[in-house]
């Protein structure tokens, strides 16, 4: 069967193809996309890249309605059945999956042709998957926040680090949608979640998701509100989503003993940071990096989103029809959008 699926060709170029379905194979579910957000991985091409990554095919985070299975499926859905996709491949067999650590699958570590059709296709109106990446959702399951599934999935791995306790206290440094995300999870923890973000207005938007604090880094008057914040102590986890190597170097300072440093984001440009090994040693603090989600996070969040358990819907900017796909990515790059869903 054949399906349409949006191709980027080219810096800010995106139309809509037809290609051919190979027959479903076992173990194989073909799936209805019903929801699909375009990711900053996606913007990427978009905004423009080198021309031997063209033509990709985007949609890492999507949702759809299980239409057919092919022969020998486990038991992971049924037609008719919501389901959130887990995009990215998965071995099952390779050092790091049989550790769990399924996000540094070595068979994603594999190039792909230059200048030949590639990507994960969740733009698309059909998408045949294996049964491992399907994962059922409950029935009436609202297919925008199914979508979502695999940032949370990311943050849930993030927060599940540390060894947090019921009334903790805990930092959040930056306030896009990873860090506010960040927010919504950890309050699902019982612990006390200040946010720092220089921008007064994304700062309301944190303490309307939650937040129990927020200030502004560079005010004069931030370290007083640390302390106050916790009766004259630092935080047990402070988690790194923006703001660079300046916002890492002052994390440091507002760590207590036993303290984590969670590095969620990446730093660009990268820089070193400065750090006094004795801090590490006498104060025992754990400096760590989360890097994308495993299945077992992917199995959390969709549970969590199946059931409403977090209110997603603040994440949403926009919905677009698929036809109108071009119109979707322009919105997407724009500063005041977090998530643009293409609909189906
Ligand atoms: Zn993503
Ligand atoms: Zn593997």
């Amino acid at each position: 069967m054949k399906t349409q699926t949006a191709v980027i060709t080219g810096p800010q170029k995106v139309e809509i193809q037809e290609i051919e379905l190979p027959p479903l194979g076992p173990r194989q579910v073909l799936i209805k996309v019903k929801s699909c957000a375009i990711c900053t991985w996606e913007q990427r091409f978009y905004k423009g890249c080198s021309p031997e990554e063209y033509p990709f095919r985007g949609g890492h985070e999507v949702s759809g309605e299980v239409v057919e299975l092919g022969s020998n499926v486990i038991d992971v859905a049924a037609v008719g059945d919501p389901v959130a996709l887990a995009i990215m491949t998965r071995c099952g067999v390779c050092d790091h999956c049989r550790r769990g650590m399924d996000n540094f699958c070595e068979l994603d570590e594999g190039g792909h042709p230059p200048y030949q059709l590639w990507g994960p296709g969740g733009l698309s109106e059909f998408v045949i998957l294996e049964d491992y990446q399907v994962y059922k959702a409950k029935l009436g399951s609202n297919f925008d926040h199914l979508a979502l599934a695999e940032p949370v999935a990311c943050v849930i791995r993030s927060v599940s680090r540390p060894e947090l306790e019921f009334g903790d206290h805990v930092l959040v440094q930056g306030t896009g949608i990873m860090g506010l995300l960040h927010v919504l999870l950890l309050k699902q923890l019982g612990v006390q979640v200040m946010v720092s973000e220089p921008d007064a207005v994304r700062r309301g938007k944190a303490l309307a998701l939650g937040a129990d604090l927020a200030a502004d880094p560079m005010s004069p008057t931030f370290e007083r509100t640390v302390l106050d914040f916790n009766g004259g102590r630092k935080f047990r986890a402070i988690f790194f989503t923006a703001g660079g190597i300046p916002a890492i170097q002052q994390a440091l300072s507002f760590l207590s003993k036993g303290g984590w440093l969670c590095l969620y984001g990446s730093v660009h440009p990268k820089g070193m940071l400065e750090i006094d090994p004795n801090d590490i040693h006498y104060n025992e603090w754990v400096v760590t990096g989360t890097f994308s989600h495993t299945k077992n996070s992917f199995r959390q969040a969709v549970s969590m989103l199946s059931q409403g358990m977090i209110n997603i819907a603040p994440f949403i900017s926009e919905r677009v029809p698929f036809s109108s796909v071009g119109y979707a990515f322009e919105r997407a790059i724009s500063p005041d959008t977090y998530r643009v869903i293409v609909t189906f």
